[in-house]
């Protein structure tokens, strides 16, 4: 586990002056720089340590693979921040969620089990009447609570209550 931060300037080997130059760090995970800016050429890549042999081969394709490293940065940064989210202070906040996504639920099963009507399938141009159901495709069958002329209502799904555009 390294302890740099984003914006520090370190000595890194430089692919295209093929030297040691002070570099600053583009981006870190854990600590540890993954791409770096050269401050004499203004290239940036990959982090290579001053100490790391000069690598050739790859030399040639500094362009290609600088493209290519942000993606795999961008990548292992967002799994990163997923791998903190499981393991940090979520056990607290869920079970916080968990309760509230369960009375959710259960204020939508009553209210769905409360309309006697067919559900419709949603449409942006339908037109929804408040304790009427609407089956809709991402958020399943919801009870409409209540309608804004002209255009909005607010939908109880399973999930939650969403504020959806219909034509009403
Ligand atoms: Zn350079």
């Amino acid at each position: 586990m390294g302890s740099f931060v984003t914006g520090q300037i370190i000595e890194a080997r430089c692919s295209r002056c093929r030297d040691i130059t002070g570099h600053v760090v583009v981006a870190c995970l854990k600590g540890i720089p993954v791409k770096v800016e050269c401050r004499a050429c203004g290239s940036v890549h990959r982090y290579a340590a001053p100490d790391a042999p000069a690598r050739r081969a790859q030399e040639a394709t500094v362009s290609v693979r600088a493209g290519r490293d942000r993606t795999q940065a961008v990548d292992a940064a967002a799994h990163a921040e997923a791998v903190r989210g499981e393991r940090g202070e979520r056990p607290c906040r869920q079970s916080r969620a968990e309760r509230s996504r369960e009375e959710a639920e259960s204020r939508w099963r009553d209210a769905v089990a409360g309309i006697v009507s067919q559900p419709v399938p949603y449409a942006m141009t339908g037109c929804f009447p408040a304790d009427s159901l609407v089956d809709h495709p991402v958020f399943g069958v919801g009870a409409v609570l209540e309608v804004f002329p002209p255009d909005k209502m607010d939908v109880l799904f399973r999930g939650g209550v969403k504020r959806l555009r219909c034509a009403c």
